[in-house]
């Protein structure tokens, strides 16, 4: 479904992804570990054409994603992507933030929007807040309706950057607890997080990012019981 093939990204002199391979089948959850600076973000950032790259291939369920135009909208619709801030329309309602991209992207009219809306808003347990305004929930209800407005376009694969990362502790879980359903449903799925929980439960993969290299690939628990690289030690070493 995500295939990255000899990928090279520079910020000026800095290289930030270094010949990445990567590829994720159909349904697999991946969950990218790494320091602070490793290029998990930009990893993200690159498959959804956020970022440019400098070299390389990015496929998704088979295609290259065009530099720009409206085949990259349409094509990046294919990709959601729910990031640590929620990024909500802070002036339009719930629902609203739901309908909007389908209706301007898919094409989709007003009234299968708001069936659709709904339908995932009470999916991730929000439905009885529809109308209201992003300012009017808290953290972890304003990160349920980021997904529930990423899913609205029906991608096959979603990105989540650090999703939980901007939440206070008690409402980590709820956003996790989504994230799990969705996981069992079969959506592929690309997770950068700190949250060592979800990734022994919910990963089928653990990659483990170090300056730009993808330095261990594996199972969770293969990653977290013996993992192979000095630097994947250390990084457990200052987390567990
Ligand atoms: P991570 O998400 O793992 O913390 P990032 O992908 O955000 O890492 O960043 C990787 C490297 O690229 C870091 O050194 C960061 O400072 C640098 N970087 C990220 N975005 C930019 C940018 N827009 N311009 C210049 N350097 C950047
Ligand atoms: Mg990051």
């Amino acid at each position: 479904m995500i295939r990255m093939a000899g990928v090279d990204k520079f910020f000026g002199p800095l290289h930030v992804l270094k010949n990445i391979d990567l590829e994720v089948p159909k349904g697999q959850v991946v969950v990218v570990l790494g320091p602070s600076g490793s290029g998990k973000s930009t990893l993200c950032r690159a498959i959804n054409r956020l970022e440019p790259i400098n070299s390389g291939i990015i496929e998704v369920d088979g295609k290259q994603l065009p530099a720009e135009g409206k085949q990259l909208a349409a094509l990046r619709a294919d990709v959601g992507m729910v990031f640590q801030q929620f990024n909500l329309f802070a002036h339009k309602t719930i629902l609203e933030n739901v309908m909007l991209a389908p209706m301007k992207v898919r094409k989709l009219n007003k009234t299968d929007a708001r069936t659709r809306a709904m339908e995932l808003l009470e999916r991730v347990g929000i439905a009885n807040q529809a109308d209201k305004h992003p300012a009017q929930l808290s953290g972890g209800q304003q990160q349920r309706v980021a997904i529930a407005r990423a899913l609205a376009m029906r991608p096959k694969v979603m990105l989540f950057d650090e999703p939980t990362s901007a939440l206070d502790p008690e409402m980590v879980q709820e956003v996790l607890d989504v994230m799990t359903t969705l996981a069992k449903d079969g959506m592929t799925m690309l997770v950068v997080t700190h949250e060592m929980g979800f990734a022994r439960k919910a990963a089928d993969r653990v990659i483990f990012m170090a300056d730009g290299e993808i330095v261990e690939d594996s199972t969770p628990t293969e990653f977290f019981t013996s993992p192979r690289s000095a630097r994947a030690k250390d990084f457990l070493g200052k987390i567990l």
